[in-house]
Order: structure tokens, then sequence, then C-alpha cells
């Protein structure tokens, strides 16, 4: 044994995180709330790969975004040269998917997608290099009312998700020849300002100097207020379809900010941009952000299609949910199954089966590497499991053909357990299970429900 040396262990990727079992009901009624709302308003779920060509988001986000210039995970198949990249967004994928199975030739769609992306960003809280994004797309539909249906869906999300500290910023950022306008009269503002411009914002001058207003650098902040606003350059056409989602928020009483310094970092969008925002979140504070992306399609080589859509950041809404107060953890079982002997063993493996059978959830005590444990061990994991029973066979049970019943959250009354014949327990435990359901029923969807 001693010249064995033993293996060093393997740390995952920095910045790409495990989802551990403590947070996983977090997630789950995260995404049941979510699906839940989307499916109300009609949208359907895509799922596209991971991978996707590189060029596909080079072409389709803009090569001087941020994303583009420097957090891709590109890299080149080895097989074949191909090069691809880990998917950094969602809806590139989406709408490549749309043009080639030719999804909006006989109307428009309401689509969604969820999982995880990739960037290679510093990590730290709320930005990580494997994050989850749940977004939609609404494809085809060109008047202001898709816009807002999907801010007032957003805004559901908050609702039942229970989150009242997120708000909405809406700008507009019109369409192409309004912007080259506004782009112009931008660098020309700037030029005349270079002394206050800092090196991130000299380059993007030359680049993409609408991205100059997003600057986070203080000493800027004066000079980027008193830029010129996109907002003064809009068209009447442009003008009037702001103001058509503005009237409809208004209308159901869905509280905004216009927000004129609001772009976003991916070329592909014009006329409406939103944000969802919160305080509570230190920096990285936007859990949501979408927007109208007419071109895009075009762009693919696809059919020109209007199109509008947003996503948003699923571990920042669940630090929000978090910190709202304490999670719920559900418990692992209705039923714990607690055994003695090797007749006994071979009994509890029957009625495991049988239980399941009748719709209850049942972890059967298995053995480890020091066996099967004694009574006591067993019975501190059943009670671990947070199951409202424990289900014990000893060898007296096992001789006598009889199950004895532990209720296991009943406090400390004397009278919690009774032996019932082997054949019975299956509907007993189901009338005892669905009678304490029936009393104290809730609204958590992690609750589970027993039919029969
Ligand atoms: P940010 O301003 O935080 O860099 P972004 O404009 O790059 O965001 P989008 O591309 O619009 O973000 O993505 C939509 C949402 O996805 C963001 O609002 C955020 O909630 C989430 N998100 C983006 N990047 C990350 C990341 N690296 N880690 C965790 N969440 C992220
Ligand atoms: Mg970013």
């Amino acid at each position: 044994m001693s010249e064995i040396k033993k293996a060093e262990k393997i740390a995952g990727v920095k910045g790409m995180n495990d989802l551990l079992p403590d947070d996983s009901p977090l997630w789950e009624l995260f995404e049941n709330t979510v699906q839940s709302v989307l499916k109300s308003y009609g949208f359907q779920q895509v799922r596209t790969p991971i991978v996707e060509p590189t060029n596909l988001f080079a072409r389709g986000l803009g090569e001087v975004t941020d994303v583009v210039e420097k957090e891709m995970y590109s890299f080149e198949d080895s097989m074949n040269g191909d090069k691809l990249t880990l998917r950094p967004e969602g809806t590139a994928g989406v709408v490549r998917s749309a043009i080639e199975h030719n999804l909006i030739y006989d109307g428009p769609r309401r689509l969604w997608y969820t999982g995880p992306m990739f960037r290679h960003e510093k990590p730290q809280r709320g930005r990580y290099r494997q994050f989850h994004q749940v977004g939609a797309e609404a494809l085809g539909f060109t008047g202001p009312d898709i816009d807002a249906e999907l801010i007032m869906m957003c805004q559901r999300f908050w609702d039942d998700l229970g989150l009242d500290n997120v708000r909405l910023e809406l700008n507009s950022i019109g369409d192409a020849e309004e912007r080259n306008q506004h782009k112009a009269a931008l660098i020309a503002y700037f030029e005349q300002h270079q002394d206050i411009l800092d090196a991130e914002a000299k380059r993007r001058l030359l680049t993409n100097p609408l991205r100059i207003l997003d600057t986070k650098n203080p000493a800027m902040q004066e000079m980027v207020n008193a830029a010129p606003k996109l907002l003064d350059y809009l068209g009447a056409e442009s003008l009037a379809h702001f103001e058509g989602v503005q009237k409809i928020l208004r209308h159901n009483s869905i509280p905004f900010t216009i927000n004129t310094r609001l772009v976003r970092g991916l070329d592909y969008y014009n006329r409406t941009v939103f944000e969802w925002v919160t305080d509570d979140l230190g920096s990285q504070g936007t859990v949501c952000a979408g927007g109208r992306y007419d071109a895009l399609f075009g762009i693919f080589g696809g059919k020109p299609t209007p199109a509008c859509g947003f996503a948003m950041g699923i571990e920042r809404l669940l630090e929000l949910m978090k910190a709202k107060g304490d999670v719920h953890q559900p418990a692992m079982c209705d039923v714990y199954l607690v055994h003695q002997g090797a007749e006994a063993q071979m009994q509890a493996m029957v009625l495991s089966e049988r239980l399941r059978d009748a719709g209850l959830d049942v972890v059967l005590h298995c053995a480890t590497a020091n066996g099967v444990g004694s009574f006591k061990s067993q019975m501190k994991k059943a009670d671990g499991s947070g199951a409202a029973y424990a289900v014990i066979i000893g060898e007296d049970e096992a001789n006598n053909n009889t199950v004895s019943v532990k209720e296991l959250r009943a406090g400390d009354a004397e009278n919690n357990q009774v032996n019932v014949p082997f054949d019975t327990a299956v509907d007993y435990l189901v009338d005892q299970i669905a009678g304490s359901a029936d009393g104290d029923c809730c609204d958590d969807p992690n609750h589970h429900h027993v039919h029969h």
C-alpha cells in the first residue's frame, strides 16, 4: 500500500460553478415558475446546441462588441479544423435555427430557451464564465404590442418569483439610419472632449462610440450626460413605435423610467431596448435585458423578419430570491425504509417498489462499506431525509409478515408507531400521506401530491 501515491485532486474550471443539491430546490422553483409563465403567454421551447460556428456570433453580435472581441470561448475542432465557439448568448442560435428550419414560414412564433452560456470574463459576484439564462424571442411581429407583451411577461416573472425590487429602464435606439446620424454627432462631440476620454473610450471612439455612453468611469459621467441623445435623432416611425410601447405599459400600470443612455452591448438591436435592474446586487445589477432586433434575420442571410426578445441571468435572479429569505428545503422522500436482516431486506426492496407504484417517493436504506448499519443509525438517516414516515422491517416484522410504520414528524407523541400487515402497508401509507396533504396543502410547487 505504502508505495501507492494518493492521486491529486482536480478542481473545476475557474468561474464555472457546480449546482449542489442544497441549491437545486431553488433552481427548480425558479424554472417551474418561469416555464409556467412562458406557457401562459404561448411561448414554445427550443433547444439549440451549446456550440455554434464562430462566425455566427462574429457576424450576428458584431465584431467590435465586448463579447466577440474578448469574451468568447473559441477553438478549432482538431478533428476537422472547424472554427467553433461555446455560445455566449442564446439569440444568435435561435435565429440561426429558425432560418435553417424555416420556423416562421406560416406565421410568427413565440419561442423560449434556457441553458448555460459561456463568456471569458473576470469571475466575480454575479459574473461567471459559465452562467445560465432564460430567454424569449418573439419572431415575425412588427408592432410595439409584442415589445410591451414581453415586458409585461417579465413583470409577471418577478411577481410570481416574489421579487419586488427590480425596476424597468426603457429606451429606443432607433433604426440604422438614425443611429448613423447620431453616431456622427456623437463622434464630433467626443472629439471635442478628447481630454476627458479614458483609454477605453478613445479606443471605442474608433470602433463603437455608442458604447462610450455605457462607461462607468466617474470622471466621464458629466461629459457623457451632456452628449447628443439618440432619442433626439429618432424619425417619426421610430418615435411612434416607442410611444406605442410606453402607452401600453402605462395602460397596464407597468412603471418604467426612460434611460436615454441605455444602449445594449450587442450590435443587432434597434428601436426598443430595455433592462430590468436592481440595487440589491452590487454592481452586477442587471437581471434581464432585451430589445428589438429587426435586422438579425437579414444579417444571417434569412428572409427579413422583425423580432424582439430578452434574456435574463438566472444566477443573479436566484441571488435576489435567496436574499428574500429562507429557502424551503423540500423533503427528499415521503417514506424512508429501514430494515435489519437478510429476509427483511428482501421484503423492504419489494415494498419500496410497491410504494413507488402507488405514487410515493421512497428512499430505501442501502448498504455502504460499513454494511447497512445499526437500527439506530438507519433511523437517523430516516430522520435526516425529511420523510414523514419511516417504515421499519426488522426480523420480527419479517417473520410475522408485518411492517412497523413510524410517524417521524409527530413531535414527542408516544403512540407514533403502529404495526400493520405487510399487504396493507401501501394503502395505509397512501391514506396517511394523502390525508395530511389535504389538511395543510400549500402553494409550494415542490410539494409532493399523492395521486391514487
Ligand atoms: P453586463 O452588463 O452584466 O455585462 P451584458 O449586457 O453583457 O450584462 P446580456 O448579454 O444582455 O448581458 O445578458 C443578459 C443577462 O445575462 C444580463 O443582464 C445578466 O443578468 C446575465 N449575464 C450576462 N453575463 C453574465 C455573466 N458573465 N455571469 C452571470 N450572468 C451574466
Ligand atoms: Mg457583459
